[in-house]
């Protein structure tokens, strides 16, 4: 029976070693250094929206849209549910102009869209006050998973299936023989596999520089807020913002716990270097004063946020490639592994069919996606050098919103 390990307990790499145990793949190890859902993806919004700005993106999208429906049905025992809300993209007129020449892409590739201006908006969100001269990019089928819900949901279900998830079972290497990868080294030795999947996140670059291989991969803060309890439920859809400065959507703690999560980028900050294994994103702060720049942000949009204030916060790292486009597939260098990283502000969006592509090529099935424009391989060492050797802040680095 074939062999395979998933490295790394976040929403990616649950994905792949569910896709792969209900395929049948074989046996399935999941080693993760700390706890399952350690890194962001415990932290993240969980805002999906399927309208993106790549064709192998949006077809992505449309997989992992129906993926999360079928995985509401699977997990519903587990206490998970997709809150297909919508998602609604916000554009200044000044920013519209981008985003509509990729309405052909959405209309070719039969991706339904909207496009409301503010008095329809308005009219169909009570809660929701957009400024006259926005347009809304409306996406039906988004909307936005609890993270605090879906990753344990997952990991329970994983379990069930018969997945091995071992916590605290950090990869220190990978075992190569003949030039092929065939295991990871642990603490506790090394554990053989016939391929290696390694969706480590934020860690990646450190991680695979370890292995020989430099990936233009940088990682920034990210940082996302919980108010406090809300009388009703907001009637707003997951919202990304941009206009505001901010992505803003429900949020619910239960059946009758209503809240707003908000969240957004710190434009000056510098790149987090990631330098190894021991890295955690508990030791990660945001700036006091992001919490009432938020609020002064956003409140003009939903001026119910003006009778709350933010209860939680959670800080973590969100990863870009040079071209801000995903790192997924085969490395060139190193045959028996398998990357999923650098998902930018989207890996909870992407992570149901992220697994099921690190799945399919894990298993040696051809991918659902033509993904040839997310190749780890598609970078030339001295591009890839140069972007590392430069320190970016988070302005210059893409904007790319779930
Ligand atoms: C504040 C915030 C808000 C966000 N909002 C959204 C959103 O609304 N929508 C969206 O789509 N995305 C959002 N994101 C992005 C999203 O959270 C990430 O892209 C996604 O969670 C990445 O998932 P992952 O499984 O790759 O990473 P992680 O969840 O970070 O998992 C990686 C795991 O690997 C483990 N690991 C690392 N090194 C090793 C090792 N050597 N051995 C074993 N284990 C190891 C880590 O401990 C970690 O648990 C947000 C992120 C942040 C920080």
């Amino acid at each position: 029976m074939p062999r395979f390990i998933v490295i790394g307990g976040g929403a990616i790499g649950l994905n792949a070693a569910y896709q792969l145990t209900r395929m049948q793949a074989g046996k399935v190890t999941l080693l993760e250094k700390g706890q399952v859902g350690d890194g962001s993806s415990s932290r993240a919004g969980g805002i999906i929206t399927g309208l993106l700005w790549s064709e192998t993106g949006v077809l992505a999208r449309m997989i992992s849209l129906r993926l999360y429906q079928e995985l509401s049905a699977d997990l519903e025992r587990y206490g998970y549910c997709f809150q297909d809300v919508g998602c609604l993209n916000l554009f200044d007129p000044a920013s519209w102009g981008e985003r509509e020449e990729l309405l052909p892409l959405y209309d070719r590739l039969g991706f339904g869209y909207e496009i409301l201006d503010a008095a329809q908006m308005r009219r169909r969100w009570p809660d929701l006050t957009p400024e006259a001269d926005l347009i809304g990019l409306h996406d039906a089928v988004g909307g936005y998973s609890e993270p605090h819900e879906f990753v344990p949901a997952l990991a329970r279900r994983c379990r069930d299936l018969g997945v091995e998830i071992r916590e605290n079972a950090r990869v220190d290497g990978l075992q190569i023989d003949n030039g092929r990868v065939v295991g990871v080294q642990t603490g506790l030795g090394v554990l053989e596999a016939d391929v290696v999947v390694c969706t480590v996140h934020a860690w990646t670059a450190a991680f695979m520089e370890g292995c020989g291989v430099r990936l233009p991969i940088k990682s920034f803060v990210h940082q996302r807020y919980v108010s406090s309890k809300l009388p009703e439920r907001a009637s707003i859809p997951a919202i990304n913002a941009n206009p505001y400065g901010g992505y803003i959507r429900p949020a619910r703690l239960g059946t009758t716990d209503f809240r707003i999560l908000a969240g957004g980028e710190t434009e000056d900050r510098e790149e987090e270097s990631v330098d190894g294994p021991s890295f955690h994103m508990a030791g990660l702060s945001a700036p006091r004063n992001l919490r009432s720049q938020l609020s002064e942000n956003l409140t003009p949009l939903v001026p119910k946020l003006a009778a709350t204030r933010w209860e939680t916060e959670q800080v973590g790292l969100i990863s870009f490639s040079l071209d801000s486009e995903p790192v997924l597939g085969h490395l060139p260098e190193l045959p028996g592994l398998v990357v999923g990283a650098a998902f930018h502000s989207g890996g909870f969006a992407y992570s149901p069919v992220a697994g099921l592509l690190l799945a399919e090529l894990a298993a040696g099935d051809s991918p659902s996606v033509d993904i040839s424009s997310f190749s780890p391989g598609r970078f030339t060492k001295e591009e890839t050098e140069d972007y590392l050797a430069t320190t970016v802040v988070q302005a210059e680095a893409f904007r790319r919103r779930h």
